[in-house]
């Protein structure tokens, strides 16, 4: 950003850089320009394409443990997502999320009932032969298969694809709002002065994504995609 405005163009220099968990990336440029750049997407987003780098690189148990952790981190986006539609506030949420905040049974049976509340039905979960598995992967060592864990994939994907676009569509105000206020959460004090800019990167499973197709793409088809992508940034 401060190469375009000094050179009046961008300098076309790429940097490789491993996701992070609070979603701020810092880079400097040859020139020696900071610029702090913040991720749009989610964390369930993001997690998700881990497990599908995972996948690729030839870990399937780490493969399973992300998508389980999207999962997880989607049912929180969406109690976000409700609670902001119940008061136009954070407080309310971040108040209860206290009391749940680790304990993921808690927070699933809130999301089941909020979910129930909110759209009159009672959300599809992931089957119990899938629970069982998870939790074999999980908790007792299991060493999936890459088919497996491809399986396990395209079930969680079954399960928060569908919900992720029906919030969009019936909450795109709460939406929003939940989306600006993690991008504020991702600033920093030390970004005073600094030049901050926000990307949004095309995840798998995608809130921002427009086009229909790119949300009924097995995880397969994606796999594909992605790989061809990592040959052309040079990342296989
Ligand atoms: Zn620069």
């Amino acid at each position: 950003m401060q190469c375009f405005q000094e050179l009046g163009r961008p300098t076309d220099e790429f940097s490789h850089v491993g996701f992070r968990d609070d979603g701020r990336y810092e880079i400097k440029c040859s020139l020696g320009h900071e610029t702090a750049t913040v991720l749009q997407q989610q964390k369930f987003e993001v997690l998700f394409d881990i497990g599908a780098h995972a996948i690729l690189d030839g870990y399937y148990r780490e493969a399973v443990s992300s998508f389980t952790s999207s999962l997880e981190r989607f049912y929180e986006f969406a109690l976000r997502v409700f609670l902001e539609q119940a008061s136009k506030s954070e407080e309310l949420f971040q108040n209860c999320w206290k009391k749940v905040a680790n304990q993921s049974e808690r927070q699933l049976g809130a999301f089941v009932f909020l979910w129930a509340s909110n759209f009159g039905e009672s959300p599809e979960l992931l089957s119990n032969p899938q629970v069982s598995f998870r939790n074999e992967v999980i908790h007792k060592g299991k060493i999936p298969t890459s088919e497996e864990a491809v399986r396990y994939g395209n079930s969680v994907l079954g399960v928060l694809r569908p919900k992720m676009l029906a919030l969009r569509e019936q909450f795109a105000e709460e939406v929003s709002k939940v989306t600006f206020y993690h991008l504020r959460d991702c600033r920093s004090d030390s970004d005073n002065g600094k030049t901050v800019s926000t990307i949004s990167i095309s995840t798998i499973v995608s809130l921002t994504c427009g086009e229909i197709s790119h949300h009924t793409m097995s995880l397969e088809e994606h796999l594909i995609r992605l790989s061809e992508w990592r040959k052309i940034t040079g990342n296989s």
